[in-house]
């Protein structure tokens, strides 16, 4: 069974760019055009609950927008740690 992970993206660095969209390997991210962040932009979300916490889109995130936990058999571990 693939890990359990999910994702959270903060409004006031996410600049709706969609490279994380393209870049997750489980299809998971997409920009929600029904928000609009702080600063204009429509934010990343996760769409459903396929996410590994494979920390892909974190990686690939130009603003460190994204922090990505994932599930083990006993704890939650942040998988990365970012400024935002
Ligand atoms: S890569 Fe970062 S800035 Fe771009 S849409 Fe995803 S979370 Fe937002
Ligand atoms: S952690 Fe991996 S699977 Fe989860 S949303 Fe990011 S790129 Fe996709």
């Amino acid at each position: 069974m693939p890990a359990k992970g999910w994702i959270v993206v903060s409004d006031l660095y996410c600049k709706g760019c969609e490279l994380c969209v393209s870049e997750c390997p489980q299809h998971v991210l997409a920009l929600n055009m029904d928000r609009l962040t702080p600063k204009g932009y429509h934010p990343a979300y996760q769409i459903n609950d396929g996410c590994t916490g494979c920390a892909t889109c974190s990686v690939i995130c130009p603003e460190g927008a994204i922090t990505v936990f994932r599930e083990g058999p006993n704890k939650v571990t942040r998988v990365n740690v970012q400024e935002a």
